[in-house]
């Protein structure tokens, strides 16, 4: 065997390639993103990090096909969104990425552990599997004594874990997350964050993970930073 390094791209779960996302602005358009590239491996966890407007909410929006870019390739666990129909997208989006955005979007009327149950029910899992399933990853996040409880009787960093459990129970290959640690004191924020570095890790998941809060950065592998819609390189964090 050739000791040469394989000079072929090495492709994560996460590949965004030349994207570009533009938005109508007035007469003319705005970039949100500008030719942006980044891979994230299995078991990776990255902070994106940059201003407000820079263009990061856009990043994990076209990361979780909820929009199509102007240009570029969006590569989910080696198949290109972008040439899928709106159907089909539906279906990746679903089998291959969890999101889990700022605030939580419980539905107010179920437990914990209905949340989790009603979106493997549209993926066509049975409820018995289900059922086992979300007590499984209640547990993952430290709420198994909580899984009858509806939002209101939950604090905030305990909606947050719920959230987090909803996003693993299609097995995503992707996780995708903005600024989670917003609405939550710096104790829970810090749990939140080596919760997700756990997760990241145990289900081997590509974990990208804005925030502005450049404390918890060094839990993750990488960091880059966005300005004016353009991404710079990832570098490794020091620990
Ligand atoms: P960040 O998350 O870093 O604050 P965003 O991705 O939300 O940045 O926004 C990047 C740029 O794209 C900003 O100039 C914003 O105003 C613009 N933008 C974001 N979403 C939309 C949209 N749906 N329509 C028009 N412009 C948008
Ligand atoms: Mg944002």
């Amino acid at each position: 065997m050739s000791s040469t390094p394989s000079p072929t791209f090495a492709r994560g779960p996460l590949n965004l390639v030349n994207v570009t996302l533009e938005y109508p602005d007035g007469d003319g358009t705005i970039k949100a993103l500008d030719n942006v590239n980044l891979t994230v491996q299995a078991g990776q966890m990255i902070s994106l990090v940059g201003p407000s407007g820079s263009g990061k909410s856009s990043l994990l929006a076209a990361a979780a096909t909820l929009v199509r870019p102007t240009h570029g390739l969006v590569i989910i666990d080696g198949t290109d969104a972008t040439g899928l129909s709106d159907k089909d997208l539906t279906a990746l989006r679903r089998e291959k990425i969890g999101i889990i955005f700022q605030q939580p979007n419980l539905l107010a009327s179920l437990t914990a552990a209905e949340q989790l149950i009603i979106g493997d029910h549209l993926r066509g899992k049975s409820v018995r599997a289900a059922r086992a399933k979300a007590a499984e990853l209640l547990d993952v996040v430290g709420l198994s004594a909580s899984a009858d409880k509806r939002p209101h009787q939950l604090s905030g960093g305990e909606r947050q874990r719920v959230n987090i459990a909803r996003a693993l129970m299609g097995d995503p290959k992707v996780l995708l997350v903005d600024e989670p640690t917003s609405a939550l004191d710096h104790e829970r924020s810090d749990s939140i964050v080596r919760l997700l570095r756990r997760v990241t890790d145990d289900f081997m998941v590509a974990t990208v993970m804005v925030t502005h809060d450049t404390e918890f950065v060094p839990l993750t592998d990488l960091v880059a930073t966005m300005r004016d819609g353009r991404l710079t390189a990832p570098v490794l964090t020091t620990v």
